[in-house]
Formats: C-alpha cells, structure tokens, sequence
C-alpha cells in the first residue's frame, strides 16, 4: 500500500511538553514537508513547576545538538547527582539515590555483593561511601566526567539538571520557532471530530479561527482538551497505589550556593520537595488531602523553607494514573495529558522525552495503522507500570507508622513485579532490570538499601575470593571514590566557571 505521509502536525500547549515535543520534530524533520504548529494560550499558562530531570535528559539536549554550557545559563539551572530523600525510612534518617554507580563491578558480579560480604562479617563502612557521586553532593561538588580518566571514578560520573520551568519552555520556544514552529496565541474553544471516523479535523480558537491537522498532540496538561475533553478516551487511576492527590508549589530565596541534588523530605502525610536553581529555589510539597488539611499542608511547606519564600503557594490538584490509551485515533497525549505519577523521582519530564522518542520509531502516515498505536500503547503502558512500582518501593519499605497515612502507606498492594524485585533482593541481594525499564540495577539498589531492606546472603561467587581480597579490594575502591572528590570543585564554582555568560 502506498504510504500517504502526515503533511501537518499541530500541537495543543506550550508547557514543557507542548515545546519539547516541538523542538524534537522540528530538528528530526528537519527541511521535509512536515507543517508543524503549536497553539498555547497565555491566559490559561503552564503548570509552572517540573524542574528536576534525570541524566536521559542529557540524550535529549544532544539530539537537539544545544550547547550545555548555554542551556544552563538560559535555564538559570544546576546540576544535579542525585536525590536525598529525608526521613523516608525512618525520622531523622536520610539516603541519596545517586545517578551512577557504587564502587565498580568485579569479576561480573555487582559490586555490592562484596560489600554485602564484608558487611556479613561486620565491615562497617556504609555502601554510599563507594559512591562518587553521593560523596560530592554531600561536599556541593560538581564535575562532569574527566573523557581520560575510564580507571578512576571521575571518569562516570552521571548527572542531570535542575532549571526553571519556565526559562526551559521560553528556551525551547526559541529553538523550536528558529526551525520553522509556527506559533499561534489562543485559547481552544472548541474541537471538531469526524463524524465517520471520530478522528479530531480541527479545533477552533476562541476568535473563531480554526486549525485543522492531519495528526494533533495533546500537550494541554492535566485537563487533556482532545485525548479526554474530545475523545473521552478515559482514565486509569492509580491512587490506590499512589494516594497524594495535591501538591502546593512555592518560590524561596537562595540563602547559599545550590546543592547539586534534589531532596526530597517526607512529611506527615506527603513530601517535599526541594530544587536548587542558581537564582532561587524550587519548593513544594505533595499530600494526600485525606489525610491533612490544605492549610496544614502549606504551614508545612512554608515553615520548612530554607530562605524566605518569593509569593504565595501555588495549589495544584490531581489523580495519580494514566489515560487508558495514551494514543487514540489521530490524538497522541504527552506529557500531563497522558498521565501523572508524583515527581518523587523527577519522571515526568523524562516520560514526555521517552514519549517523543517512541512517537518518532512508530511515526504515522495517514492511515493511522491501528498496530502502530498499539505498540505505542503498550510500551507506554510497561513504561508507566515500572515506574509507579519504583515510586511504591520509597512508600511501602518504610518503618514509619507515626500517622495514618504512613500506615495507609506500608500495607500498599505489591504488583508481581515489585514483589518478584523485592525477593530477589531479600534473598541474595540481587537486583535485576527489565527490558525497556526506566530504572537501572543501581536505582533499585539504592532505594532497596536506603529503605532499610536488607538481603540474607549474596551472590556466591564473592565468597571464592577469600575475605581477605574482599576486604582489599573494597579498601581499594574506597581510597579511589575519597581521593577523585577531593579533586572536585565545588558546584557554584563550576556553573561560575563553564556556565557563566562568555
Ligand atoms: P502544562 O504545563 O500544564 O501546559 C499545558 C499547556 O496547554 C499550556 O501552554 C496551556 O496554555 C495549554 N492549554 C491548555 N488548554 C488550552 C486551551 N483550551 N487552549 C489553548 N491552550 C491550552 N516533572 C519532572 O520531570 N520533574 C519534577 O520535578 C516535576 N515536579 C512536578 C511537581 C508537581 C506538583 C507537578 C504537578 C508536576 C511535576 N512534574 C515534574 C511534571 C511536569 O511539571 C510536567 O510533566 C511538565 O511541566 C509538562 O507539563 P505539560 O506541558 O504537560 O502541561
């Protein structure tokens, strides 16, 4: 069958998702006969907060083929090696899930399995002193990977970025519409389907222009304008699993150079959240409001700010879950659209991202082949199912039971999956990743091991080498990790350094 190929493509939203989406087919498409269009409306906005990301972002801005160096500065971002979560496990208690790895694998077995060994015999050392990356967020140092240096720590080191929402989208504008993004300022009033097919043809704006396009994507935030407003496609809900339905949103000022990680601290029923940016910081916190009061919940955030706060809390509302089909007919949702899990482990951008690049593998033409959007469908799904047992792990592996909604939380349902992870674990401390899952052995690890979840045995091949050599080879490790921090600056000095204005 001849191919009829997407002549235009017009994007509903102008939040993170609606320009990154943009950008993205802007700099694949390239010069061919693709009419790529963006509507937004000012008077509606963003959602205004998203502003830690995880190191796949890094793919993104090099498909982009953008300057990192600039991208930090337009941003005003930080960088960011991982994120501490406070009080998670117990009180008083904090660990750090690092991007990167602890110590480095021996004889193919993961590293942590000698360290498991040692620990069985009474070695004291914590397993986050053989990280890098959790040394230096600890000491606000920052250095990207030294490209000569694959023996020594610094050659691996992982990150991501922390920046402002909005300077992100604004930066994106620019690249989007430098590449032939048409942008339009309006609001949606109405969309028109096709009566035989039930395919969206247009929408219409509220001075009474209308847009028609072959292929739409939703990126209208939560209220999801085509994917559910148009098409009642209907949603998953997933707040059996993920209870917090509300979050409150706030500004402070910076009253010390920015941390090169996120935190996340946990709250009486929720968290907060802190993003360090170079000109302010990010707060907020997420609840369950079954179990706290609005009003409570702000006296939280604003009593737990490091600086004074620059406006009042921005209320936000929302059902953890997932559109039943992320794509249906012509209308691809992506991004808040397509569905939400708390940014406990800073996903969603990196969900829009993935999105993005599953849309580019299995691109339409006009016959929107049903087992194209299938696939997508599918992927999608796994994706999002991955992801929501990660995020449950930090819930149900608590020792806290101080309030009900950490009660609530310890009892949560176990999916086959989380289930099957926790026992590999519990067992000999083995953790494993599926085909296509977000979360890499090293992630797992280290929530499994800040949780508190401590495994029987270890793989037994470490016990063939003699304590002895265990012993020295983790001793080893442990010099390399404290001696590449020592030759890290300090993050402020860095951003000063490479990202300043030239
Ligand atoms: P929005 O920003 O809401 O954009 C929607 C767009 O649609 C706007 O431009 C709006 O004007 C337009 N629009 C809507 N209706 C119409 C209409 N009728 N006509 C015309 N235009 C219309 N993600 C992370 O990765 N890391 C984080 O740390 C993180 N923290 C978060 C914290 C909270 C509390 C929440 C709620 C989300 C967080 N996220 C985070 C998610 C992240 O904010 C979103 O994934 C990201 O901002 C994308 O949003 P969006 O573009 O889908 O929606």
């Amino acid at each position: 069958m001849p191919v009829d190929p997407i002549r235009s493509v017009l994007i509903v939203g102008g939040g993170t998702a609606g320009w990154m989406t943009a950008a993205a087919l802007a700099k694949i498409f390239g010069d061919q006969a693709l009419d790529i269009r963006l509507v937004e409306s000012e008077q509606i906005g963003t959602v205004g907060v998203g502003e830690a990301t995880i190191p796949q972002i890094l793919l993104f801005n090099r498909m982009l083929g953008i300057d990192e160096n600039e991208f930090v500065r337009a941003t005003q971002g930080t960088f960011k090696l991982g994120i501490e979560f406070v009080n998670w496990r117990r009180e008083g208690h904090s660990y750090i899930h690092p991007f990167g790895s602890y110590g480095s694998d021996m004889d193919g077995v993961m590293f942590h399995h000698f360290w498991l060994h040692a620990r069985q015999r009474g070695y004291e050392v914590d397993l986050p002193e053989f990280c890098l990356q959790i040394i230096a967020a600890r000491q606000g140092k920052f250095l990207r990977p030294v490209p000569d240096a694959r023996n020594s720590p610094l050659g691996h080191i992982a990150y991501a970025f922390q920046f402002d929402a909005s300077l992100y989208a604004a930066y994106l504008r620019r690249y989007a519409e430098g590449r032939g993004v048409t942008r339009t300022e309006g609001r949606i009033a109405n969309t028109r389907l096709d009566p035989e097919t039930g395919h969206v043809q247009g929408v219409q704006l509220e001075n009474g222009e209308t847009i028609e396009a072959d292929f739409f994507i939703d990126c209208s935030g939560f209220r999801g304008l085509l994917i559910e407003q148009a098409l009642k496609t209907g949603y998953e809900d997933w707040s059996s699993w993920l209870p917090c339905n509300s979050a409150l949103a706030v500004p402070s000022e910076n009253t010390g150079p920015p941390s090169p990680y996120t935190r996340a601290t946990a709250r009486k029923a929720g968290w907060q959240w802190r993003i360090p940016l170079q000109h302010r910081t990010g707060n907020g916190h997420v609840y369950c409001s079954d179990h706290i009061s609005d009003d409570e919940a702000a006296n939280i955030l604003l009593s737990n700010l490091d600086g004074p706060a620059l406006r009042d809390p921005l209320q936000l509302r929302f059902t953890t879950g997932h559109r039943k089909k992320f794509w249906n007919k012509n209308v691809l949702a992506i991004g808040l659209s397509a569905g939400f899990m708390e940014p406990l482990e800073s996903t969603s951008i990196h969900l829009i991202q993935s999105g993005i690049a599953r849309l580019m593998t299995l691109f339409p033409d006009r016959a929107f082949n049903p087992v194209d959007i299938d696939e997508y469908n599918r992927l999608t799904l796994q994706e999002y199912d991955y992801v929501r047992d990660f995020l449950v792990l930090h819930y149900r592996q608590t020792e806290r039971d101080d309030s009900e909604f950490w009660r609530y939380c310890r009892n949560l349902p176990l999916t086959d999956h989380l289930a099957r992870k926790l026992a590999l674990y519990q067992t000999n401390g083995r953790v494993s990743r599926e085909k296509d899952e977000l979360f890499n052995e090293t992630s797992w690890l280290a929530v499994l091991d800040g949780q508190g979840v401590v495994p029987q045995g270890h793989h037994p091949l470490v016990t063939g080498l003699g304590d002895a050599e265990v012993d020295a080879r983790l001793e080893q490790i442990l010099g390399a990790v404290r001696a590449s921090a020592r030759q890290m600056p300090s993050h402020a000095d860095f951003i000063a350094n490479q990202c300043a204005a030239p």
